[in-house]
């Protein structure tokens, strides 16, 4: 704690969060230079504020000359270069989400953290709207909507604040009243250089001293092992006293005297029990802001669901056609395909260096079919040909919306009644589409095309 801004700052990185800090900085009368690869007109009207503005292809270590911190967007890995100059010239080096802890100014709302491969957004969003129903002044910021340096000195009592293992490594004093691990599996493995740099990444969430873990997670147990803060643990058994967990179909707080009913199972929307968990660790941070039990369990009753986060799209001719897009790595697929019988599955794209093996081997034999689109479809076929040799593959070219055209036509080719096609790529959409939601949408519009909206 204690550390400021700096007078001169870089700014690497000008796409939504990069142009925030650039711009509060430059309030703040700092002398900000900004970098990016490409000129744009967030750049332009920085420019116009007073920036320096830099777009070169390769970055140049004299950019660092005459610079006393370096801000990074999370498309920096401590590989880049930038990242790798700074560090060879004593420069702190952070991110967006650190920058607004240090700008936080007295009486600023405190923070509750959220962090995991995947829950995230469902539990960020299911926290603010318990705080919200408690008569607090919240939002729902990090990852998500407005960014941090803007937001946090707003009119909030408490925010609910999502936080990317990107986020999280460029940070270094950053502490909220609590952070929550969800769970800790394969994903950015080429950003962080492996396993147990990502996990260690996430650890930081823990830092203001109280730490929401999944007790569940082997992972993230492994990493609570490490953490000098209390540990306040949630499992979906029955809890212990000190734990949240679930017993006779309810969520339930055993960390006073005595267990304490939230809500029931039932009420958890979308229904599932990784959903069950995400609203366990929302309801533990929420007690952390002192919010009741009973507020708790009437914010997770009403509270509505996110798209793109395994969405049942349309039925026609007893076929279920669910979007999961937002499903970017195996461990949240793993998730969706847990909750259906008899799938054809629609996958692919980039696999951001994570294996693909463990989720074929413990899911082809629910598989009606394969439909593989993307970047890394020839890995997705091999897992599944290895466990699967039966299993009918297709594995489809292109780069695309049109894609989605020929995916769902194939899909529905397999298709019989009683069975789900499911888009849960396992993948990021970069390489096809502008983001997870585009891909999402981009298969339905194709499903609505081919199947109408029937039933
Ligand atoms: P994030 O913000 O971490 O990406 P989201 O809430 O947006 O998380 O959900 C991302 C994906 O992970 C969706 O496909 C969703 O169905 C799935 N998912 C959500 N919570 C969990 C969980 N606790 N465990 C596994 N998968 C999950």
């Amino acid at each position: 704690e204690g550390r400021g801004i700096a007078d001169r700052v870089l700014v690497a990185g000008a796409r939504v969060a990069g142009t925030a800090c650039a711009e509060v900085l430059l309030d703040r009368g700092a002398h900000v230079t900004v970098y990016d690869r490409a000129d744009s007109e967030r750049l332009r009207s920085l420019a116009e504020r007073g920036a320096t503005c830099v777009v070169a292809d390769a970055f140049d270590p004299a950019l660092l000359e005459g610079v006393d911190q370096v801000v990074l967007s999370p498309g920096f890995p401590p590989h880049h270069p930038i990242a790798v100059a700074a560090r060879e010239a004593g420069l702190e080096a952070f991110s967006e989400p650190e920058l607004a802890w240090r700008l936080r100014e007295p009486g600023a709302a405190r923070w509750l953290a959220v962090t995991g491969t995947n829950g995230k957004t469902t539990t960020t969003t299911m926290l603010a709207e318990i705080l919200q129903t408690a008569g607090l002044r919240t939002a729902a910021l990090g990852n998500i909507g407005v960014p941090l340096v803007h937001a946090a000195n707003g009119p909030y009592d408490v925010i609910s604040v999502e936080l990317s293992s990107y986020q999280l490594h460029w940070s270094s004093t950053l502490a909220p009243t609590a952070g929550a691990v969800l769970n800790l599996a394969p994903d950015h493995l080429d950003w962080h250089g492996g396993f147990d740099a990502y996990a260690e990444a996430k650890a930081a969430v823990w830092r203001g001293g109280r730490a929401v873990v999944n007790l569940d997670d082997p992972a993230v147990v492994a990493l609570a092992k490490r953490t000098d803060a209390e540990v306040i643990g949630f499992t979906l058994n029955q809890p212990e006293p000190g734990q949240f967990g679930v017993a006779l179909g309810f969520l339930v707080d055993y960390t006073g005297d005595a267990p304490v009913q939230i809500c029931s199972v039932g009420d958890v929307r979308p229904a599932g029990w990784h959903n069950v968990a995400n609203a366990l660790a929302a309801a533990a941070l929420a007690r952390q802001a002192g919010v009741a039990h009973r507020d708790i369990g009437e914010a997770i009753r009403d509270y509505t669901p996110e798209p793109h986060r395994n969405v049942t799209i349309l039925r026609a001719g007893e076929v279920t056609w669910v979007d999961d897009s937002k499903a970017t790595n195996p461990h949240a697929a793993a998730a969706a395909l847990a909750a259906y019988d008899s799938i054809v599955w629609v996958a692919g794209g980039q696999l951001k260096g994570v294996d693909v093996d463990g989720l074929a081997a413990r899911f082809a034999t629910k598989m009606r079919a394969a439909v593989l689109i993307g970047q890394d479809r020839a890995q997705l076929a091999d897992a599944l040909a290895r466990h699967a040799p039966d299993l009918p593959v297709v594995v489809l070219d292109g780069g695309d919306d049109a894609v989605m055209t020929d995916v769902a036509a194939r899909a529905a080719g397999f298709a019989r009644p009683g069975d789900t096609v499911l888009l849960s790529p396992a993948a990021a959409s970069y390489d096809m589409f502008d983001s997870y939601a585009h891909r999402g949408n981009a298969f339905a519009a194709a499903a609505r095309a081919l199947v109408g909206e029937a039933e």
